[in-house]
């Protein structure tokens, strides 16, 4: 008698009952099982996803645990879960401006001051503690508030001897900004090209080394800063930070039309300072209207990614440099800052998916 009690064969068509959500196809189409070991009763797998910070990760693990261990003769389960990162399927950039780096993101907002820097830098710390690699460019020349953010305020990046400059890095991220390089009074007056050509400097001389994601937190604003930037980086996609306010839709409509303009894709909205909770009761208060983030991402026909209260626990966390989603990840705000990092990366898994289909290359490639 042979020492499996099932074949390979029956396992992958029992785990064909399990879908992507997302992806709208069953993860043994999708290329996700691997590594089948079957010992008797014992079935051993794991499942790839496209991204570490799949929002159904358990949800796919637990079905596909109970698919398999309805099989006759199987008494025992074990789903490995993990992730490999595929790169942005459009044709090659032919600067090869950063060939190790799988998607490159930007956070835009329409205004200076609805949190785009602290949803950024929430935004790779999440990436990062759900196990991807990745990277954080501060191109908010204005006001770069990234080295506070993460505890790096007046810290100098090192160089290599073959001229490259080392990120720093902190909780995870791989962090450059130009709040380590220069006097910000006098580069508050630079006009955007030339803070085109810093920022193609900082991509192209700093060793990012192998990235699954590098976000870019763009100058505040439509202005021909933010614009030569977005549209000097082969971004995979944007997303664009708002306010609920109803004016503020006027003005995350202006950053969805630039994005238009330029060609990319816009990942979806997070609504910032969605509602105040307060501290003593808990009660939510709309201090700054309702409905905008909605709206906005309705005309567009973009997901609503999250909404984020108004907690001086997030202020807190970026003066003090350790963000909300590392040091509190219970908190509510963090909480929704993960599940917004969540439908995002589930975003460009959709696209680079939609992309490769588009170009005809099989699903199973990654
Ligand atoms: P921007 O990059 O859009 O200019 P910042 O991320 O620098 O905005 O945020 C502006 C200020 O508001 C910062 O002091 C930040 O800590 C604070 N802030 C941002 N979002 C929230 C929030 N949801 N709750 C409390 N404070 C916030």
């Amino acid at each position: 008698m042979s020492d499996k009690l099932v074949t390979e064969e029956q396992v992958l068509e029992a785990l064909r009952s399990v879908m992507d959500p997302d992806l709208h196809r069953d993860i043994v189409e999708l290329g996700f099982v691997r590594d089948i070991n079957i010992c008797g009763g014992a079935v051993k797998f794991r499942i790839v996803l496209t991204t570490p910070a799949c929002p159904v990760r358990d949800q796919l693990k637990e079905q596909a645990r109970r698919a398999v261990m309805a099989l006759p003769g199987v008494e025992q389960v074990n789903v490995e879960m993990d992730a490999e990162v595929p790169a942005w399927a459009r044709p090659a950039d032919p600067r090869k401006l950063l060939p190790e780096v799988s998607h490159v993101v930007a956070v835009a907002s329409g205004k200076g001051g609805v949190g785009k820097s602290t949803i950024a830098v929430n935004l790779a710390a999440t990436l990062a503690r759900e196990g991807a690699r990745v990277g954080l460019v501060d191109a908010d020349i204005y006001g770069p508030s990234v080295p506070t953010m993460v505890g790096a305020l007046g810290l100098r990046p090192a160089v290599t001897a073959e001229r490259k400059v080392l990120p720093i890095e902190r909780h995870g991220i791989k962090t450059i900004s130009f709040g380590y390089f220069i006097d910000l009074d006098r580069a508050a007056v630079w006009r955007g090209p030339m803070v085109a050509s810093a920022i193609q400097q900082f991509l192209t001389e700093v060793e990012w080394g192998k990235l699954d994601y590098l976000i870019v937190d763009l100058p505040p604003g439509t202005g021909d800063a933010p614009m030569t930037i977005a549209q000097s980086l082969k971004l995979t996609g944007a997303v664009i930070v708002t306010t609920p306010q109803k004016v503020a839709v006027q003005i995350a409509r202006k950053a969805l039309s630039m994005m238009k303009t330029i060609g990319v894709p816009v990942l979806g909205i997070i609504e910032n300072m969605s509602w105040f909770v307060a501290p003593d009761t808990g009660k939510h208060y709309p201090v700054f209207g309702e409905g905008g983030g909605e709206e906005t991402a309705r005309e567009a026909g973009v997901p609503l990614l999250g909404q984020i209260p108004l907690m001086d626990e997030l202020r807190q966390s970026g003066d003090r440099g350790v963000p909300l989603v590392v040091s509190h990840p219970e908190h509510p705000a963090a909480m929704a800052l993960i599940e917004a990092t969540r439908k995002m990366a589930a975003e460009i898994s959709k696209l680079t998916y939609q992309e490769k289909e588009q170009q005809g290359v099989p699903a199973s490639s990654g």
